[in-house]
């Protein structure tokens, strides 16, 4: 266990280690990882027989984890596969002053009141924007991996391929604090049948898509990514934006897959220098404004 004296942010990071949560540094005061990408290795150490990324490096080591956090303050990331985690992330909208849009814990208990269950307790963070993570213990035998609002709006989750930033960790001067200290609860069967990564029954589109409706769909895209690629500096963000409501109309008739848009546009935002949490935010508000006020689809 740390001692009295320990730098706080070594002292977070040996606390996730004793939890059983392999931890990496991610870059202080920021989210991002502070170990190198595959591009930048230099196939020493860990990498000697080939890359390894931090989903690899992520250790409960407590002498590795002393020798990295003595070196920098950087902010802990719990690699929440390795961990045997799935952490639901409750977000709150962008630009939560000037609207009285609903948080994410409020469409999760929404969810939680639908399915006729408990809103579940378990150990929970609280993030400086005042979102708030649950923790739950993956159920034996499974393997999810992330999801952005499948279980609802503002409501992501993190397993395999993600990370969540550990209690301790500091983002403009604010930390992510305990305001659950219970025991991590094992996920509920509810919400692992609603995140497994098979087709679920979420409501099929009312009209079955035609062929040359997905392939109009598809066109519509390329010609919506070619746009936001070629957006000037100043404009891409506004680009995503309009180019993701006017595909949400397509999402909404079922002539394409949301995730397939969310892929492309993510790539396309990505590529032309958005960072890639503002173009999952960018993506995520725009579509579902469009997909909620698409008018159904005109017969010709
Ligand atoms: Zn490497």
């Amino acid at each position: 266990m740390p001692h009295p004296g320990t730098p706080p942010l070594l002292s977070a990071a040996l606390t996730a280690a004793v939890r059983g949560w392999p931890v990496h540094p991610l870059r202080p005061g920021a989210k991002s990882p502070a170990l190198h990408g595959e591009r930048t290795c230099p196939r020493t150490g860990d990498c000697t027989a080939g890359h390894r990324k931090w989903e690899q490096r992520a250790t409960r080591d407590h002498q590795r984890i002393q020798r990295a956090w003595s070196a920098s303050p950087f902010n802990i990331g719990i690699a929440t596969g390795p961990a045997h985690l799935v952490v639901i992330d409750l977000d709150v909208p962008k630009d939560k002053g000037s609207s009285d849009a609903p948080d994410g814990a409020q469409h999760f208990l929404a969810l939680c009141e639908r399915a006729g269950q408990p809103t579940p307790a378990t150990y929970t963070v609280r993030t400086p924007s005042g979102g708030h993570h649950l923790y739950f213990t993956a159920p034996p035998g499974t393997r999810l991996t992330n999801t952005a609002s499948r279980l609802a709006d503002l409501v992501d989750t993190r397993a395999w391929g993600g990370y969540v930033l550990a209690a301790g960790s500091i983002i403009d001067g604010a930390a992510y604090e305990v305001t659950d200290n219970a025991p991590v609860a094992e996920l509920p069967a509810w919400l692992l049948t609603a995140l497994r990564p098979a087709p679920t029954a979420s409501t099929p589109p009312a009209i079955t898509p035609t062929r040359d409706a997905t392939r109009l769909a598809r066109v519509a895209l390329e010609r919506e990514q070619a746009a936001i690629q070629a957006a000037p500096q100043g404009a891409r963000e506004a680009t995503l934006f309009t180019s993701a409501r006017a595909m949400g109309r397509f999402v909404a008739w079922g002539d394409i897959d949301r995730h397939e848009v969310e892929e492309a546009f993510q790539a396309a935002g990505e590529a032309a220098g958005l960072k890639a949490y503002e173009c999952r935010s960018t993506l995520r508000s725009a579509l579902n404004w469009s997909i909620r006020t698409a008018r159904p689809r005109r017969t010709a």
